[in-house]
């Protein structure tokens, strides 16, 4: 484990414990900075042994076994539809795409089926990417070894349930930005939403709000050109997702100042993981009630 002494986002030392919780038998610990309200782990795993953590356990801690499991496969092309909506609804047809963290590749193949694109991926995981290339995609187990085989950036990048993972997110997205991003191309984004979803996972290292997620991307030199709450696919109403479209921005030279701040952020979780937590008893009852 490793202690974090500044917010991954505004570099502060003000930080305050905002969480601890277990989680498979581990006690994750969270903090929140002070100055900009960004909810991350420390201490966490160390960036080695996150790999190992991706490479060999993940997918067997999370589904109890060796296998892509089938609920699995109908939560993530369930997933995949809604963003490719979301990328319909913005009047968007790239002509290729990058997706880091592709898992079992099924957004790859909602995009190619959409657009017709050219789709690639990354995927650490062993049993993930050897499922993906059963399925017959491209996929590499890392950006070292994609750029051995590609020198071009992507109109389209995604990343669905990955920044919330990274030791290093905001040089993670200006490395992407810089390498692998077109000048007018597009990022996609999806993280759970802090104030709704669980989160507190021993791999989720960082937990986004809007106003965070928002700005480690304006910080990392991107402009937001949409940020979207919602439950899709899991939950009808409540917003356990935030997703966000981006594009590289090309004015800037200094990063915008931080506009949200650590105010009312405990409360708004706790308010939002209460709805959560009663919205099966609370729909219950409107049912019984529409029966009598
Ligand atoms: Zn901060």
């Amino acid at each position: 484990m490793e202690e974090v002494e500044r917010c991954l986002l505004c570099n502060s030392t003000r930080l305050e414990t905002f969480d601890l919780s277990h989680f498979r038998g581990a006690l994750v610990t969270n903090q929140i900075c002070k100055e900009c309200g960004l909810v991350f782990q420390s201490p966490r795993l160390t960036a080695q042994s996150l790999e190992a953590y991706y490479r060999d356990s993940y997918a067997s801690m999370h589904q109890g076994a060796e296998v892509v499991s089938r609920e699995e496969l109908r939560i993530q092309t369930a997933r995949a539809e809604n963003l490719v909506q979301l990328l319909r609804m913005s009047g968007l047809s790239p002509d290729d795409h990058l997706d880091i963290g592709c898992s079992t590749g099924r957004l790859m193949q909602a995009v190619t089926e959409a657009f017709g694109s050219k789709s690639w991926g990354v995927e650490l995981s062993r049993l993930y990417r050897d499922f993906c290339i059963r399925e017959g995609l491209n996929v590499e187990p890392n950006l070292e070894t994609l750029s051995e085989n590609r020198r071009e950036p992507f109109a389209l990048v995604s990343m669905a349930h990955v920044l919330e993972h990274l030791p290093e997110p905001i040089n993670f997205l200006r490395d992407l930005r810089n390498r692998w991003l077109d000048e007018d191309g597009v990022l996609l984004v999806e993280v759970p939403n802090l104030f709704f979803h669980r989160s507190f996972e021993l791999p989720h290292l960082t937990s986004f709000h809007e106003g965070t997620l928002t700005d480690i991307l304006r910080q990392s030199g991107y402009r937001v050109e949409w940020l979207r709450k919602h439950g899709r696919p899991r939950h009808r109403r409540i917003p356990l997702y935030l997703t966000a479209l981006a594009r590289p921005n090309q004015d800037m030279e200094i990063p915008p100042p931080i506009r949200s701040n650590s105010f009312g952020v405990g409360a708004r979780r706790r308010l939002g993981r209460a709805i959560y937590e009663t919205s099966p008893r609370v729909m219950t009852l409107v049912r019984r009630l529409r029966n009598l």
